[in-house]
């Protein structure tokens, strides 16, 4: 088939490669021009594991190319696939400015029946708004369908070819049809494809980041907890995740939730509710408990130092909103960040591969008293504390036996749980870390009352 993918960020370029490796001819068609050359000469954009050697792959074979030109894209076409940004606007409703200008300008290129395939994470009405936008313009059939994206970033290779599940929300027999074969590929082990109304499959991409969002911040509260009554997170949480009604993922305490998709999905969908007079009360918890776990580490940090934290150093861990992807948006690292940095806080920062992206996104206050180093062990040399915001996995190998020797102090805040917490304490460290019992050296525990 000829697949023509409008948007090459996460979601676009991992779908227009994955539908390539299938034998697809696909067109990526971008507006970000700096983006487009370096995809023409082989770069990848964005930081996705496993992503090079398909995207290097299938250009050879001449299967997988990148235009600005959507028209000359979409004549081509059998099936076009929206991969647009729809982030929050200001009220927390999900802003479609970019896929109905995309839209929009479709009806005007439509030369014979194409699907139009709506891949963005869009408010339910989206695909009736779409046809009638293509529908001003158009001369000729087509059909919009709902095809949700469920991939993980870090994961998104085995997400999109090995999917637990395909959402695809149609009405018409004939562009059911032919999603159907062009995922059929994908869902060889017999993971279904699961046809329904665009409106419900528009719904389940949010109902699903909803409750994921909801069973983070539950687990959070729980953490929350277990340190008021000195139970430890790590057991609660490997007793009830046995429960197979539980299920064991998605239970980890932490620093909250952040990254592009549910820190907005959340937002959108309690709008959609509010617009049919519905009043979604327990994601309005959802957001404000995330909000304050993301810098929950604060207080904790100055129990030890103190308010003021002029002069102290601290080494930073982890700028990605999640391991294995460079994507910062929303990560807790530019939350807790800040309100140090206001505290007069100074920083050694290392991330494996998200330090030219955050620092494109933090604040000038962040930027202007972090020196971003080169390695994890630079991060912690001659610091105060280190705090760990996001779980690499090259961060839980780590000799903390060693810090002693690095640090002016071993002061470990961790804000994902890497160690053991016994482990920590016989290597000497002072290691606070989320809803399990904190370890604090005699020689600090003055500052602790
Ligand atoms: P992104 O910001 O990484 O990429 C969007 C791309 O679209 C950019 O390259 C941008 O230049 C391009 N673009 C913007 N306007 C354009 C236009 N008029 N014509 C052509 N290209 C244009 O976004 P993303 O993370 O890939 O997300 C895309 C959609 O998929 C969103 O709705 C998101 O909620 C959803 N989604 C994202 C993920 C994820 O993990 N990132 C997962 C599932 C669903």
């Amino acid at each position: 088939m000829n697949i023509t993918v409008i948007g090459t960020g996460y979601v676009g370029l991992v779908s227009g490669t994955c539908f390539a490796e299938t034998g697809n001819n696909v067109t990526c068609v971008d507006i970000d021009k700096v983006k487009v050359e370096k995809m023409r000469n082989g770069e990848v954009p964005i930081y996705e594991p496993g992503l090079k050697p398909l995207f290097d792959r299938n250009i050879k074979e001449d299967r997988l190319r990148f235009t600005t030109n959507l028209e000359s894209a979409v004549a081509t076409a059998n099936v076009i696939f929206l991969c647009l940004p729809t982030p929050p606007g200001a009220d927390g409703q999900a802003d479609l400015s970019a896929v109905l200008f995309v839209a929009e300008q479709l009806g005007t290129m439509l030369t014979d029946y194409k699907v139009i395939v709506n891949k963005s994470t869009v408010p339910v009405g989206t695909a009736d708004l779409v046809s009638e936008k293509i529908a001003l313009n158009a001369t000729v059939d087509f059909d919009v369908v709902s095809n949700p994206e469920f991939l993980r970033e870090g994961a998104a290779i085995d997400d999109f070819l090995k999917p637990d599940r395909v959402v695809v929300g149609s009405s018409s027999e004939k562009a059911t049809g032919i999603m159907e074969d062009l995922y059929s590929p994908f869902v060889r082990s017999g993971n279904p494809v699961i046809i329904m109304d665009e409106r419900s499959s528009e719904l389940t991409k949010y109902a699903a980041n909803a409750l994921l969002a909801t069973k983070i911040t539950f687990m959070n509260e729980i953490a929350n907890i277990c340190e008021g009554v000195g139970a430890d997170v790590e057991n609660v949480r490997r007793g009830i995740g046995t429960d197979s009604r539980i299920g064991k993922r998605f239970l980890f305490a932490g620093i909250g939730y952040g990254g592009s998709c549910f820190p907005k999905d959340v937002q959108a969908i309690k709008y959609t509710a509010q617009n049919v007079g519905y009043d979604f009360k327990i994601l309005d918890s959802v957001i404000k408990v995330n909000e304050a776990q993301k810098v929950s580490m604060v207080p904790k940090i100055e129990e030890v130092f103190g308010s003021d934290l002029r002069g102290k150093v601290f080494g930073i861990w982890g700028l990605a909103f999640k391991p294995e992807t460079d994507d910062v948006r929303e990560a807790p690292a530019l939350y807790l960040m800040h309100e140090l940095a206001i505290r007069g806080a100074t920083f050694k920062a290392y991330d494996p591969e998200a330090m030219k992206t955050f620092k494109n996104a933090a604040s000038d206050l962040v930027n202007d008293n972090t020196a971003y180093v080169n390695t994890s062990t630079e991060a912690v040399l001659n610091t105060d504390a280190l705090i760990i915001a996001t779980e690499w996995a090259e961060f839980r190998g780590k000799d903390i036996e060693n810090f002693n020797v690095l640090m002016n102090k071993p002061v470990i805040f961790d804000g994902r749980n890497l160690y053991d917490t016994q482990k920590a304490q016989k290597a000497g460290l002072t290691y606070i870390s989320v809803g399990r019992k904190q370890m604090i050296q005699q020689e600090l525990s003055y500052a602790c009352g």
